[in-house]
């Protein structure tokens, strides 16, 4: 006798267990939706964010449980993990990153192109963690501008989705403007980039 083979046989009820990315602040008539620009992109870019995984040591396995099917991080509209710089928009840093790592670090960030975040994960990544020695950069944010911050040595999968929510909501609510302004120019060239 063949054994049965189950498939999928939970059925989906779809306005319970599917949801559905919600609208953003706007005012809705009969027919039209009318909101800001400045919403619209900050909707779209937050629901399809592209990491691009800087991943040195044990913090790399942890976010590799993030991106299995049991954390997936795919329904946050970030499963198109990239290795190629130009076409990614988060740079997750996750380990120990040596001194002799920052500029590599630092070359992978200047050939994303703008709007680019970061985020620094794990203790290492942070601060340099438990390695307070000659040779760790005692974290990232000496040669990268970092937005959003995951302490722990490492830090559990829930926390890195944490952290992903926090750059989704600096995502959507960033305005158009900011990359063009003053402060962040001071910014990047505080940390020698024009
Ligand atoms: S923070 Fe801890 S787990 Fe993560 S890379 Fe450093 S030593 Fe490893």
């Amino acid at each position: 006798m063949p054994r049965p083979v189950a498939y999928n046989l939970i059925q989906k009820k779809l306005e319970s267990d599917i949801s559905i990315v919600g609208a953003p602040e706007g005012h809705p008539g009969e027919g039209f939706f009318a909101t800001s620009l400045n919403n619209v992109i900050g909707l779209a870019r937050k629901n399809s964010i592209w990491p691009l995984p800087f991943a040195t040591s044990c913090c790399g396995i942890e976010f590799m449980a993030t991106m299995g099917s049991h954390y997936d991080l795919a329904r946050f509209g970030s499963e198109r993990v990239g290795f190629s710089p130009r076409q990614c928009d988060l740079l997750m840093v996750m380990g120990t990153i040596a001194k002799k790592m920052g500029p590599v670090v630092k070359q992978v960030y200047l050939q994303m192109a703008e709007p680019r975040w970061v985020m620094a994960i794990g203790a290492c990544a942070c601060s340099g963690g438990i390695f307070d020695t000659y040779s760790v950069l005692q974290g990232i944010d000496q040669v990268v501008p970092v937005d959003v911050y995951v302490p722990g040595c490492p830090p559990r999968p829930e926390a890195i989705i944490d952290g992903l929510i926090r750059i989704q909501d600096l995502v959507g609510k960033e305005s158009l403007r900011r990359r063009n302004g003053d402060e962040y120019k001071a910014l990047l060239e505080s940390y020698g980039i024009q």
